[in-house]
């Protein structure tokens, strides 16, 4: 697999073309897509890529002495080895591939809390958690004994990082919080979250679904303890994502699944695990998605992180300013940095509604509480209307946007 040029310039019609479904309709109108937080569309690259795969060399992975096994095997550990310069981890056999995020967290909340959680210790999240960085956590405490506290948060939707202080001590067992809001899109400052943490000697998980298809992340830098993400929200296929983990938590921590690949020797009396990643790979993965994940990688490579966050965060100030000019529109989510989400209301209106007319009108957004009731509890609403940007959205895109609220707006209040 060849490397690709990083474009010199950022060139977002150049991008769309490389997104085949950019250019269809829906409900005769050209298809506004902004409901990327969900799940992001998928270049021409990775499209080729899983037709190459089950063309050319389909086969199971770590097994075969065959040829296509050898392929689908090295073709599979390129993701793993791409990913390791991605998120700058220390050693590829850090990085872990499962499901997606949700697998990701449940891998950490069930293997950590078996070995470190105890009776009156206790796990910290926050109030803007998405569900998958919730319940893990419920199900942890309920089988350990142990308490869930939550960090509050403002009007703005900022963590209240006064109360966060207040609440850690010395039997603080992990930190779980999302690095940017599905729901909110505010960015959360993980590097001091990560300080304070340690400094009572609690791990960090950083649930990063909604941060690494737009902010350059190195762990070590951070020095995270664990970070997740999914392959389907960068770009990439779905059923595959990424849990990675310290060595030390990873070595320390019981397996989580049995079955093959996670073994080194299986006898009736007794089985040994076999090295790291492969202790938390039990099965045949997703081999597919696996593979063309590193294309994915390759691609945002080939943009450019750093062009790419610029880009988006553009688009998300223009949005706003326009939005703000729509009556009896609510943004939810006004913190001071944010990521490209833009979650609002029109007051009098059922998001649902406002959903459904710009779903008439060709426009993809998502509507309803975005896998975060507490946070919707938390405004006293039932949900929202959101738009989520990508890469390949353009300023057209956001205006089709306020132009399809502006009719909503005039259609229901
Ligand atoms: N955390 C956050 C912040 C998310 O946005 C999502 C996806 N909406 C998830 C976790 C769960 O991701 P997945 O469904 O890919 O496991």
């Amino acid at each position: 697999m060849e490397e690709p040029a990083v474009l010199e310039r950022f060139d977002v019609d150049r991008i769309r073309q490389d997104f085949p479904i950019l250019t269809r309709t829906v409900n005769n109108r050209p298809l506004v897509y902004l409901d990327n937080g969900a799940t992001t569309q998928k270049p021409r690259q990775v499209i080729d890529a899983i037709v190459e795969y089950y063309t050319q060399y389909n086969s199971n992975v770590h097994r075969g002495v065959h040829h296509l096994s050898q392929l689908a095997t090295d073709a599979f550990e390129v993701t793993r080895r791409k990913l390791k310069p991605f998120i700058n981890s220390a050693h590829e056999h850090e990085v872990i591939l499962t499901k997606g995020t949700t697998e990701s967290i449940n891998l950490v909340a069930s293997c950590y809390g078996k070995a470190f959680v105890h009776a009156g210790d206790e796990i910290i999240i926050s109030a803007m958690e998405h569900h998958s960085n919730i319940v893990p956590w419920q199900l942890c405490c309920e089988e350990r004994g142990a308490t869930l506290k939550v960090i509050p948060i403002n009007e703005a939707g900022e963590l209240d990082m006064e109360a966060y202080r207040s609440m850690l001590n010395e039997r603080t067992k992990m930190v779980a919080i999302t690095y940017v809001s599905n729901a909110l899109g505010t960015v959360n400052p993980v590097k001091d979250i990560i300080g304070l943490a340690h400094a009572v000697g609690a791990p960090v998980l950083l649930d990063a679904a909604q941060a690494i298809q737009h902010l350059s992340i190195d762990v070590q830098a951070l020095d995270v303890d664990f970070l997740v993400f999914s392959g389907h929200k960068m770009y990439g296929p779905t059923g595959i994502g990424v849990l990675y983990g310290k060595e030390k938590w990873l070595d320390a921590m019981p397996p989580y699944q049995g079955g093959g690949e996670m073994i080194k020797e299986v006898t009736f009396e007794k089985t040994t695990y076999n090295e790291l990643p492969f202790k938390y790979e039990a099965g045949t993965p997703n081999i597919e998605a696996g593979i063309c994940l590193a294309y994915a990688i390759d691609y945002i490579n080939s943009v450019g992180l750093d062009q790419i966050a610029r880009h988006e965060h553009d688009l998300l100030e223009y949005a706003t300013g326009h939005l703000l000019e729509v009556p009896h529109i609510r943004l939810i989510g006004t913190a001071r940095e944010k990521s490209s989400v833009l979650s609002f209301l029109l007051d009098g209106a059922h998001p649902y509604d406002v959903g459904v007319i710009l779903d008439k009108l060709g426009i993809a957004v998502r509507t309803g509480h975005h896998c975060t009731q507490p946070l919707m509890d938390h405004y006293g609403i039932p949900g929202t209307v959101r738009a989520s940007i990508a890469m390949y959205n353009t300023k057209a895109d956001i205006d089709a946007l306020v132009t399809g609220v502006e009719r909503a707006a005039a259609m229901l209040l």
